[in-house]
């Protein structure tokens, strides 16, 4: 999984879009485990409060994103330097005029249900890549497959599934092209 980069970004702000606002997928860390922070940003960075690591990649901050709250960035419009140029690959199709904004809500409402589950998408909430991650974890077992029995193991099954088909929507409608991002980065998570 990606992390944000500043090469995956542009000098536009994104924050207040409609279709960002209505998002959140590369803030919830279903996109996304982390965000790169440049050395000269660290300063305001850390005083919204957020935690920012060193690791052989740069300085980092990990998702999901304590400032992400009620489905919003909390810090909007004062936000980190590359959380405001980010841009995936849905929002820079939509501002270059390939999918209508109506289009392009329905394709997050489509990847939100896909990560809530069924009728608990409209609310995503507390859900975040972290929470599906952990799950699809605990119900499978890498040398014996789906754990449980009997509805348990039908419950299990259906996980794997939906996190199978959002991993493919993330990949379709919101991964930027892999010579737009650091390749040095492309996989971590
Ligand atoms: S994933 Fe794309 S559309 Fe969603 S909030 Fe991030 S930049 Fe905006
Ligand atoms: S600071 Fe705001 S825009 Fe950046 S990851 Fe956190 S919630 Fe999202």
């Amino acid at each position: 999984m990606a992390h944000i980069t500043h090469e995956s970004a542009t000098d536009r702000t994104r924050g207040g879009s409609e279709l960002c606002l209505a998002c959140g997928l590369c803030c919830n860390g279903a996109l996304h485990v982390n965000v790169n922070v440049r050395p000269e940003h660290l300063r305001v960075v850390r005083t919204l409060g957020l935690m920012v690591e060193k690791t052989d990649r740069g300085f980092e901050f990990r998702l999901p994103c304590p400032l992400y709250q009620k489905d919003r960035c909390s810090a909007h419009p004062h936000h980190p330097p590359t959380c405001q140029a980010y841009r995936c690959a849905l929002l820079q199709k939509h501002e270059e005029g390939d999918v209508t904004l109506q289009d392009s809500l329905a394709i997050v409402r489509t990847a939100r249900e896909l990560l809530a589950g069924g009728a608990k998408g409209s609310a995503v909430g507390p859900v975040s890549g972290e929470s599906l991650r952990v799950e699809v974890a605990q119900s499978w077992d890498g040398d014996h497959g789906l754990r449980g029995s009997g509805a348990l193991r039908h419950a299990n099954a259906e996980l794997v599934l939906r996190a199978a088909a959002f991993d493919v929507y993330l990949e379709k409608h919101f991964r930027l092209p892999e010579e737009e991002t650091d390749p040095a980065a492309a996989m971590h998570g």
